[in-house]
């Protein structure tokens, strides 16, 4: 059980007051993005409304104060990774597409060789993929994958034995976005860091409902996204050794990056703001280091242990429905609120259609991580995923629910 005031949560997200179909929403989709919170509302009320002006180069007041917004944003952000600022630093991106695409561009492009290996799993997000594609055609790079088990899960040996001595970068999520399963980075990190390779881990699933520590996990870059975590779209965050940061080319070009520019050439500002180029999303970086504050205050491993009595509930739930088949690691320790299934005989897009006239929002399909569908032998599944704000009251519902529509269509 919960040590969280639901409740009291609850009235914070105005979006749950709303109905979808004429039924009070239960709002499971939160895998793809979560909702928003007042704190983080008002902050970009704040922003727009009070003090929209340009960073770093105003003179004037209203200027002055979106620049403390900002710098206090990053800072907010900092606490948040336990970034110690000898060690790393906080880039503002659109997201973790973007920061795992810095990245790409400003890293791999620049440092691999033929025949180097970037360690990857077939459970990432499309957008830990595809950027080495890219990276492995630009650079002669060899991608290699972690081997997994069939429900989706990796021993240590799998994990430790896929480090050969040409791998220069891993490349892993924190959690699955389909089966919520965490692996244990800890020791891959270390070894990994031991043997010269770098490793960059996706915190997109990760960041928005546990306590991270990017200094002592040791990473060379974590990045993830606000929207996942109570704030705004179109921000996010790369976290980056200091080292490799000064070593790496921009990624993009124009105003604010620079230090000097002739008409022959330029110089590169200092970190952070020679990887933001043009002006950033000012309201986005106030916004998600309010919903950051929000997540910090409530306490992300009161949240983590919340989702994990939820999924523990709703596997117990649907254990009886022997036409149901539940996708990840049976391991529950191990995953965070994901719960993604199937329904013997029923389209995944079904279910998710018959959920939503009755007021529940779910994602279906393949979940922008094809190689995974591939490995269990599905085109798609159907995901619920929870957030702070869930109960089990609205997992009774859904399991009606499901039991009423396989009525229909098993
Ligand atoms: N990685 C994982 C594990 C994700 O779940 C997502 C979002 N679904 C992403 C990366 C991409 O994040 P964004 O769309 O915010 O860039």
């Amino acid at each position: 059980t919960s040590t969280l005031d639901i409740q009291s949560i609850r009235e914070d997200f105005p979006a749950l007051a709303t109905t979808m179909r004429g039924k009070d929403l239960i709002y499971f989709d939160n895998g793809a993005t979560s909702l928003k919170p007042r704190p983080v509302l008002e902050a970009l009320q704040g922003y727009y409304g009070d003090y929209s002006a340009n960073i770093h180069r105003g003179v004037y007041e209203m200027s002055e104060r979106a620049t403390a917004a900002y710098d206090n944003a990053r800072e907010t952000i900092r606490r948040f990774l336990g970034v110690s600022p000898e060690q790393g630093e906080v880039i503002f991106t659109r997201g973790t597409t973007e920061s795992i695409n810095l990245v790409a561009y400003s890293w791999a492009v620049k440092f691999l060789k033929p025949g180097d290996e970037i360690l990857l799993t077939a459970m990432e997000h499309h957008s830990n993929i595809v950027p080495w594609q890219y990276v492995a055609q630009r650079t002669g790079a060899v991608l290699r994958y972690i081997p997994m088990t069939p429900e989706g899960a990796f021993t240590d040996e799998a994990l430790c034995g896929a480090l050969g001595p040409r791998v220069r970068l891993v490349a892993i999520t924190a959690m699955s976005n389909v089966t919520g399963y965490m692996p244990s980075l800890e020791g891959l990190v270390a070894r990994a860091r031991h043997q010269g390779a770098r490793v960059l881990v996706d915190g997109a699933q990760y960041a928005c409902h546990h306590a991270v520590n990017v200094t002592a996990l040791d990473c060379d870059f974590f990045a993830f996204s606000g929207h996942k975590m109570c704030g705004p779209t179109g921000i996010g965050v790369l976290y980056a050794k200091r080292e490799l940061l000064e070593e790496m080319d921009p990624f993009h070009y124009g105003g604010d990056m620079i230090q000097e520019v002739t008409l022959e050439g330029s110089t590169w500002a200092h970190l952070p703001e020679k990887f933001e180029a043009g002006t950033p999303h000012i309201a986005g970086a106030v916004g998600m280091a309010a919903a950051a504050e929000y997540l910090l205050e409530i306490g992300l491993e009161e949240i983590a242990a919340h989702e994990g009595d939820l999924l523990r509930y709703v596997t117990e739930a649907t254990e009886r429905l022997s036409y149901l088949r539940p996708f990840g690691p049976a391991a529950l320790e191990r995953r965070g609120g994901i719960f993604s299934f199937a329904l013997e005989g029923v389209h995944p897009h079904d279910v998710g259609s018959l959920l939503d006239q009755q007021g529940i929002a779910v994602r279906t399909g393949f979940h922008c991580a094809q190689p995974l569908m591939a490995h269990f032998g599905v085109v798609g599944t159907v995901r619920a995923s929870f957030y702070l704000y869930n109960t089990r009251e609205e997992i009774d519902r859904f399991v009606a629910a499901l039991e009423r529509l396989y009525g229909i269509l098993g």
